[in-house]
């Protein structure tokens, strides 16, 4: 029998393989068990290719709408088929980049499914049979995969989920989408910009539900001018199948019962922790609708077993978003502690949240509505981008920056942005929430001009009611 591995890490997302790559730093034997692609979601079905679609649907876009900086171009098209061949490259350059890094640091990798049959102890299976590898300590980091609702069976045909979302054949001349986070968001950015008439249908008041209520108003404003339809407080009753498509009886927040037709349907409902088959049970390890239950160390019920990313709850540390960098942020949380190092459990309240639609959205930190509710005295400073030059520069005149603070001493409690590079410009505030910066700090700090990022000081100067440009 083999010398056991210091660390057995189940899935190589972004959670298991910056897992596999902390430990090989700290010089820990390790193996990484992967069923799929090495990169998991985020590289293969997940962030990654969507981006990649996203920023082709905004090239396609200014191509279209040149005219207007002076540049003309007749007869502009989009080639789907090379758009998913870029797509497909990426992925596999990303994908080798991570095998190389797996190389790099030590990790042995192995092919096949897993499950953990005592503490210590995974069985790998795959067509090359089945193998038993032993470990001092083991990491679950097995992610998430697309939710349906009650009777909607997704055929990655006419109903459709994110990773068929990525792969279509042809733009469909209509889509309706269940669901306004994130997945929903994006897709409904995307397709309408390839020219599919959408309708987004969300069961909660606002399109979304997570970011201030601000954000989704701007965000709404810009989808709506683009012609897609958003229902809100909607009803999803039936769907059925017809020759051509599928259609969706809603009911709206009136009451009023209506059926969207549309020739595709994307469920973009949420995702649901991958932890069945793993054997959980016979270990002990506490779960929880599912999610494997940790504590801000990543450790379980279960002394040696860890969890990270999309397939854990944190106890007590409020909601647990399903992101690529809090999985890999968690990884490093995890092994560290495995390696004895005295590490403090990241600050969930500090995660940035990222929408790359058209416009993109960034935010971290509490909603104000959340402040309020928390007890705060908050004090609010809002910019439009409209009195931001590099906006204007860039041709996007719509969104805003909105900078929640507590009146007490000027602590930053949340920032919200809809506009250019927002999903980029959150970083700033991260920083500065670690730092625990005050408003005043912001304000203070001489930002470049033009950029957009100006308009996050000119927020935190409006704070103080003293904003510059408005
Ligand atoms: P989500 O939970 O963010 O959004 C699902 C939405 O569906 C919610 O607004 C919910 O109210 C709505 N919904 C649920 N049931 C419904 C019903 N029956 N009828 C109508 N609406 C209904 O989930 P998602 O958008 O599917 O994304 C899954 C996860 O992946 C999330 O954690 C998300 O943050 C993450 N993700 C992140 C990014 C990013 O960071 N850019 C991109 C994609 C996905």
């Amino acid at each position: 029998m083999s010398e056991p591995f210091d660390i057995i890490i189940i899935g190589s997302g972004p959670g298991g393989y910056v897992a596999a790559i902390r430990a090989g730093q700290l010089g820990l034997k390790t193996a990484i068990i992967e069923k799929a692609f090495l990169g998991g979601t985020c590289l293969n079905v997940g962030c990654i290719p969507t981006k990649v679609l996203l920023r082709c649907a905004e090239v396609y876009t200014l191509a279209r709408e040149g005219k207007d900086f002076g540049v003309l171009a007749d007869n502009v098209r989009l080639d789907l088929a090379t758009a998913i061949n870029r797509k497909e490259k990426i992925v596999l350059e990303r994908r080798r980049g991570v095998e190389t890094l797996m190389a790099k640091n030590k990790a042995t990798v192995f092919r096949g499914t897993a499950s953990i049959v005592a503490p210590g102890k995974v069985v790998v299976r795959s067509e090359a049979g089945v193998e038993e590898i032993s470990g001092r300590n083991i990491i679950i980091a097995t992610g998430s995969a697309p939710k349906t609702i009650h009777s909607v069976h997704i055929d990655e045909k006419k109903i459709i989920s994110s990773t068929g979302a990525l792969d279509l054949a042809e733009v469909p001349g209509s889509i309706a989408i269940i669901g306004a986070g994130a997945i929903g968001i994006e897709f409904a950015s995307l397709l309408q910009e390839f020219g599919s008439k959408v309708t987004l249908i969300e069961a909660l008041p606002q399109i979304l539900p997570l970011e201030d209520k601000e954000s989704a108003v701007e965000v709404a404003r810009a989808f709506r001018s683009r012609g897609i339809r958003m229902l809100t407080s909607a009803r999803v009753g039936a769907v059925r199948h017809t020759e051509t498509g599928v259609v969706v009886e809603v009911t709206g927040s009136d009451g009023v019962a209506e059926e969207v037709v549309a020739d595709k349907l994307l469920m973009a409902v949420g995702r649901r922790p991958v932890t069945e088959d793993l054997g959980l049970e016979a270990s002990s390890v506490k779960t929880e609708r599912g999610f494997v239950v940790v504590n801000g160390n990543m450790r379980t019920s279960v002394e040696g077993i860890y969890g990270i990313g999309d397939c854990v709850t944190v106890d007590g540390m409020g909601t647990h978003l399903q992101l690529a960098h809090v999985a890999s942020a968690e990884a490093i949380v995890a092994v560290e502690t495995i390696g004895g190092r005295d590490v403090s459990p990241l600050d969930y309240n500090a995660i940035p949240r990222c929408v790359y639609s058209h416009p993109e959205v960034g935010s971290i930190g509490l909603t104000e509505d959340q402040a309020v509710q928390k007890g705060h005295d908050v004090k609010v400073g809002r910019f439009p981008l409209r009195a931001n030059s590099k906006s204007s520069i860039v041709g996007e005149r719509g969104g805003m920056v909105k900078i929640v603070a507590d009146a007490k001493y000027g602590e930053i409690l949340g920032m919200h942005m809809v506009g250019p590079s927002a999903t980029e410009i959150v970083a700033e505030i991260a920083v500065a929430m670690r730092l625990e910066s005050t408003v005043e700090e912001i304000a203070r700090t001489v930002h470049a001009h033009p950029t957009v990022a100006e308009a996050v000081m000119e927020a935190a100067h409006a704070v103080f009611g003293a904003a510059i440009h408005i």
